[in-house]
């Protein structure tokens, strides 16, 4: 897709491409035409591919993987406690409850339940959500492995997509190893979307290590 495609592209023009409800739940946001990362990377996370995305903070990343991945859900017939399709891993509790709070906006009139894993004092809670079986988690490393590893009845067995929001800041904060622990526990069948203000040769070694080959890499240069 080059410039002139994307300025002239516009959300109504996914009409029969993606869930009408999606589309519908933009509009209340007032958003109407896509970013430059998520006219990108649109494409091809609908065809299931594999994508490094990189752009600057600020430029819409999280619309970029959130839009396709309810879509996908819905595609798949994923209802309320039907269990966890994709996983959402952000480096912090901020960043995972500002995406918590996107996502809810996206999934009204949308059958999907989403949950925010951030420990804190509310493990309890969390616990019971995840036996429940929540379709959407966004968390933060350290809690999720715990969960994975430790709570009864909770499972990724049928996870679809995994995404690695803010990929520099993952590795900033020392979460590699939880990452990895985290890939091991789930299905290799899956998509995987690593999301990043840069790229580096850390980015792409954490890429090699749950990725698939070859991934699309959609980078979006400052002007
Ligand atoms: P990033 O993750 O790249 O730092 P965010 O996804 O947090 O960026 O988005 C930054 C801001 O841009 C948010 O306030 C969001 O609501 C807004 N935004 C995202 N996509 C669009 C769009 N297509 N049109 C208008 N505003 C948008
Ligand atoms: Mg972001």
């Amino acid at each position: 897709m080059n410039d002139q495609e994307i300025s002239q592209f516009n959300f109504k023009m996914l009409k029969g491409k993606i869930d009408c409800r999606i589309l519908k739940s933009l509009s209340a946001m007032g958003i109407e035409k896509p970013t430059p990362i998520q006219a990108k990377t649109l494409p091809h996370m609908l065809l299931g591919e594999d994508i490094i995305g990189a752009a600057k903070t600020g430029s819409g990343k999280t619309l970029a993987f959130l839009i396709p991945i309810v879509d996908k859900l819905i595609n798949l017939g994923f209802s309320k406690n039907k269990g966890v399709g994709c996983l959402i891993i952000s480096p912090t509790r901020e960043l995972a409850l500002q995406t918590n709070e996107v996502l809810k906006k996206l999934l009204i009139n949308i059958p999907l339940s989403n949950s925010l894993i951030i420990g804190g004092e509310k493990k309890l809670k969390e616990v019971a959500l995840l036996q429940k079986g929540v379709n959407i988690i966004v968390g933060t490393p350290g809690r999720i492995l715990d969960h994975l590893e430790n709570t009864k009845n909770f499972s990724c067995k049928n996870l679809k997509c995994l995404v690695l929001d803010e990929a520099d800041k993952l590795l900033e904060a020392g979460f590699e190893k939880h990452i990895v622990g985290i890939v091991k526990k789930l299905p290799n069948t899956r998509q995987t979307i690593l999301f990043s203000a840069t790229i580096d040769d850390k980015i792409e070694s954490l890429a090699r290590l749950t990725l698939k080959n070859n991934p699309k890499v959609i980078s979006i240069k400052d002007n």
